[in-house]
């Protein structure tokens, strides 16, 4: 057991929201005591936030969860890697396959929780987008064509009982066939439902509330180039107060017009932040021609299909979102901080252990600076259960 287990630690910076120095002692992995430390801040203080939340990443570096060839190991890894970033929650997230694949990473997931208690914490649930979504060219991405399919309970059922019952998230198109009671009955088991890579008519997004939605997945993304301009799903999506939206803000995915509309139309409390990270993510640019479609890394932070405009998801880090947030919605850096923190743990129903500093909950926490000039978030350390995961492992 080392030190700072046994004995448990102090935390000492101004936390996220307030604007005086404060001291959080950790004990056993969790915030046993927070206290006001009296005086005045300085420049030299730095801020504390709760660990970031990240309710959709495909991989990193090279590890990608919608690989039937995922091996319990990578999933460890990624967690590792994250961690860099102050992210200590993170939603795998497994996209549009055949069902052997599917199944074979879903077990791969729950092996790594089942043998690790660093993935267990740090993945508690999976998010499965697709394979339910649109057909269409678009709204589809750069999901397979060929495994694009209806949903079916039985089929869900299958891939659940292979996660170990982990799936608490699924982004699926309202308008498939079957779509509607299928998200009924998972709703009514707890599972969070989003709309998202669907070509939804007004009607189709009315049903899908009814059925429980709660959130459009990447609102703005896997959607078509041309829509009509009044009658469409974004419209329909942005005036649903029972619709909470995750927005890709690494600046390529969504104009920062588009961002600072959507937060406004959302308001800070619906709006959550993610990656969308593909295995790609942390790789240097370049063309990837041996991925599962050829894909085009650019210098700038963009991974596009190759040959097409289409993103073929994101490879910047959840620390670049919430500096870009800052910056394309003019929000308070508290603001963008709880767009990958409460409002994450909330919609899935994690917030009594983690999403805030508070007594109790647990120690998984992020120090970092901020320029408020250049937008610049740089995470200096982060703790996950009262241990220092961050720089140079929890010997600190
Ligand atoms: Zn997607």
């Amino acid at each position: 057991m080392s030190e700072s287990e046994s004995h448990g630690q102090v935390v000492r910076g101004c936390i996220v929201g307030t604007d005086y120095l404060s001291e959080i002692v950790t004990h056993s992995g969790v915030i046993s005591e927070i206290r006001r430390v009296p005086g005045e801040t300085s420049s030299s203080d730095c801020w504390i936030s709760p660990g970031f939340i990240d309710i959709q990443v495909n991989g990193w570096r090279g590890k990608n969860f919608n690989r039937e060839s995922v091996m319990p190991e990578d999933v460890l890894e990624v967690v590792r890697m994250l961690w860099e970033y102050g992210v200590t929650t993170f939603l795998p997230t497994v996209t549009t396959e055949s069902r052997e694949s599917l199944s074979k990473s879903m077990a791969a997931l729950r092996q790594a929780a089942e043998e690790s208690a660093e993935v267990d914490h740090a993945c508690p649930l999976i998010h499965l987008e697709g394979p339910y979504i649109s057909p269409q060219d678009g709204p589809r991405g750069a999901h397979t064509l060929e495994h694009v399919r209806p949903p079916t309970i039985e089929e869900f059922g299958f891939l659940q009982e292979c996660a170990g019952g982990r799936i608490g998230l699924v982004t699926l198109a309202p308008e498939q066939e079957g779509a509607i009671p299928f998200m009924e009955e998972l709703a009514g088991k707890g599972i969070v439902m989003a709309i998202g890579h669907s070509d939804a008519s007004p009607e189709d997004i009315a049903a899908a509330v009814n059925a429980g939605a709660k959130l459009s997945t990447h609102l703005g993304n896997g959607s078509h180039a041309k829509i009509d301009r009044h009658r469409n799903y974004m419209w329909e999506q942005l005036a649903r107060d029972e619709l909470s939206a995750s927005l890709i803000t690494d600046g390529h995915h969504l104009p920062p017009a588009v961002v600072k509309c959507m937060v406004r139309c959302k308001g800070v409390e619906r709006s959550l932040l993610i990656t969308d990270a593909v295995g790609l993510a942390g790789l240097p640019a370049g063309l990837y021609s041996d991925w599962d479609k050829p894909v085009e890394v650019t210098q700038d932070g963009a991974a596009r299909l190759h040959g097409t405009p289409y993103l073929a998801g994101a490879i910047e880090p959840l620390t670049r979102n919430v500096q870009r947030a800052v910056q394309f919605a003019g929000i308070s850096l508290a603001d963008a901080i709880n767009m990958v923190t409460i409002n994450p743990a909330r919609l899935m129903g994690m917030a009594d252990r983690i999403g805030s500093v508070e007594v109790g909950k647990d120690a998984d926490l992020v120090l970092f600076d901020w320029d408020n000039e250049k937008y610049e978030l740089t995470v200096t350390q982060t703790m996950s259960q009262g241990q220092w995961v961050f720089p140079n492992g929890d010997s600190q």
